[in-house]
């Protein structure tokens, strides 16, 4: 049976992916998005990847008239969810607007949800869940919370909220999927992270850097207790991530209540060992300084991946030398958008 998988926030950078990898699956696609962080050309790009349009709505999925007109037109089986603001700076800085923001447009989605009789939603969730006080690996049992920022205090909240709801409708059906670092870009070029102004992710800045657009990389901190004193994270190509939560899907289209699962690759890198690694298969260089800590950062992060392979049937394909190779193709292409 064919599926119509509703996408808020399907514009964006793990959004975009995961709607080229239903598209070429063969499943409908609608995405909502008010273009506050992505751009209305990715419709026109995955249309070139998959040969397929997928419908679109310029719309925030806070906005409950627009979003009820969205489930009265399409007849819509699943959802899944990366409608939210991401950036941990300036979650610091707006609180609020954050708060407003991530949980306005998840208790709306749920409620329309609930009024169209859909039962079935995945949620874009993160490894920052798992806060300051757990060791790495991370493991889906450990206790939520001790969350460092603003943003990752809301997708600890919604997490709440959706197991909530699932004790209170045993028919839902809801995933969380907790991201550890996405990265890299679809190998076509045409779509990939679209940081707005100075990029905040190490990637991202990686390639503008490489790119001549920043000057040099500064390596947050060289006396952590780790082999090289970098933090060390858990690199996961965006490709990778988009495959899981088609894996998801199914995995929820059989299973009722609430579950957490980790997609990550299950090793850690740090942040010399990235930049080395994007030097090398890309034969460019990066410069790089070393600079103080930067506050909230935590040493260590990665995933323990049994959860994701033993429920989903899922693991992570791609090397970080496939992330350095397709991020450094996205910067060179997107350069030209
Ligand atoms: N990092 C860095 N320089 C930068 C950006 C990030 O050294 O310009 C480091 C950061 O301290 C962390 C790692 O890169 O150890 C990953 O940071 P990112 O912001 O990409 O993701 P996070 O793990 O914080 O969610």
């Amino acid at each position: 049976m064919k599926k119509n998988i509703l996408l808020p926030g399907g514009a964006g950078f793990i959004g975009s992916h995961v709607a080229a990898e239903l598209l070429t699956r063969g499943y409908d696609v609608v995405i909502v998005d008010d273009l506050s962080n992505a751009r209305a050309d990715v419709i026109d790009r995955l249309e070139r990847i998959t040969g397929v349009r997928p419908a679109f709505y310029r719309i925030d999925a806070a906005d409950k008239p627009a979003l009820e007109q969205v489930f009265a037109e399409n007849a819509i089986d699943a959802v899944i969810h990366f409608a939210g603001y991401k950036a941990v700076g300036e979650s610091v800085a707006k609180p609020v607007s954050y708060y407003r923001n991530n949980l306005d447009t998840t208790l709306t989605l749920l409620e329309t949800m609930s009024d169209h009789g859909v039962k079935e939603l995945i949620f874009s969730s993160s490894a920052t869940v798992y806060g300051v006080d757990n060791p790495a690996p991370y493991t889906e049992d450990m206790p939520r919370g001790g969350c460092t920022n603003p943003y990752g205090w809301t997708k600890a909240m919604i997490e709440q909220i959706l197991q909530d709801a699932c004790v209170a409708d045993p028919a839902l059906r809801v995933v969380c999927l907790r991201y550890f670092n996405p990265v890299g870009a679809h190998e076509s070029g045409l779509i990939g992270e679209m940081p707005n102004g100075i990029p905040n992710n190490l990637m991202p800045y990686i390639t503008q850097t490489a790119a001549g657009i920043r000057k040099e990389l500064s390596v947050f901190g060289n006396d952590y207790p780790t082999p090289d004193g970098t933090g060390v994270r858990d690199f996961i190509h965006v490709v990778d991530l988009a495959k899981g939560h088609v894996a998801a899907l199914s995995y929820a289209d059989a299973h009722p209540g609430w579950e957490a699962i980790n997609l990550g690759t299950g090793c850690g890198t740090s942040v010399l060992e990235l930049v080395g690694t994007f030097a090398s298969v890309n034969d460019i260089s990066v410069p790089y300084r070393i600079a103080p800590r930067r506050s909230g950062d935590l040493a260590v992060c990665y995933a323990a991946t049994d959860k994701a392979r033993r429920l989903l049937g899922w693991q992570a394909e791609k090397t970080v030398a496939d992330m350095c190779r397709d991020s450094w193709r996205w910067q060179q292409s997107s350069a030209k958008l």
